[in-house]
């Protein structure tokens, strides 16, 4: 699929509320995928839905987890329908009313069926993919996985053929006869951002803070 498609248009990925804030093309949700660090995996285990914040990298149009080869959620999901959401916080939205209160944002939803990637050169990509959204730079710099540590490994595949974004940016919308009241209104814009790297005491003293990480001190993630 290229960027310049636009997302699907199911029934479930259809937007009933605020329909404007519906995002229609798939470069909009690899924006908000690549620039994000932790997804939430929704699966049915042992009959009861759960979901669990999680890693993830993308490859084109797949979107990878990984984790132990005991992780239960995991294992559910392989063959199953999942939901996996990404979300990006970028305000509080203070309204003159608690009913105008919000957040502005940029979110996610991928719907499909999941998949445990056998192919070891598809596991090796997708981990490299998993590791270098979290660190850029690190799957170069750190060791590679063991044939022990990627036994050890589970890693998920899900298409992004069916998936919605929906953005919502701006200030309060308060009713009009609110706008008089003596409450302030506005936006707190919100961020994440990295602070100075902390080395680890058990580190071999000749070794230095390579460049990659040094660069994320200050580093605004997400936006
Ligand atoms: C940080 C954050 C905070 C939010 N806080 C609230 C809140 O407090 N109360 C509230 O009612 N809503 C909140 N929302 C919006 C919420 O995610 C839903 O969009 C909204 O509740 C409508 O739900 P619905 O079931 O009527 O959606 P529908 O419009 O019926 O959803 C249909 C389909 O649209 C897509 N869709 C819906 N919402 C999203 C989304 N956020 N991102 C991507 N695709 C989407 C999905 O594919 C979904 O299956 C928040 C969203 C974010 C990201």
């Amino acid at each position: 699929m290229s960027a310049d498609l636009p997302l699907s248009t199911t029934q479930r990925t259809t937007l009933h509320r605020l329909r404007e804030r519906g995002r229609a093309d798939r470069a909009e949700l690899y924006a908000v995928l690549d620039v994000g660090l932790i997804c939430h995996l929704g699966v049915i285990v042992d009959g009861s839905p759960v979901v669990l914040p999680t890693g993830y990298g993308r490859v084109g149009d797949t979107l990878y987890l990984h984790g132990s080869s005991a992780n239960r959620a995991l294992l559910a999901a392989d063959g199953h329908e999942i939901c996996v959401t990404v979300t990006h916080l970028d305000g509080l939205v203070c309204a003159r009313s608690v009913f105008n209160h919000s957040m502005n944002y940029r979110s996610a939803v991928i719907f499909g069926t999941a998949r445990l990637v056998t192919d070891d050169a598809q596991r090796l990509a997708a981990l490299q993919a998993v590791t270098e959204q979290l660190v850029p730079g690190q799957w170069d710099h750190a060791r590679q996985p063991t044939r022990k540590e990627l036994a050890a490994t589970l890693v998920l595949e899900l298409s992004l053929a069916e998936a919605s974004v929906k953005v919502r940016t701006g200030g309060p919308h308060d009713d009009d006869e609110d706008y008089d009241l003596d409450v302030w209104a506005g936006v707190v814009p919100a961020q994440l951002m990295f602070g100075s790297p902390e080395p680890d005491p058990d580190r071999r003293a000749d070794v230095n803070l390579p460049e990659h990480i040094k660069a994320l001190a200050g580093h605004r993630r997400g936006s």
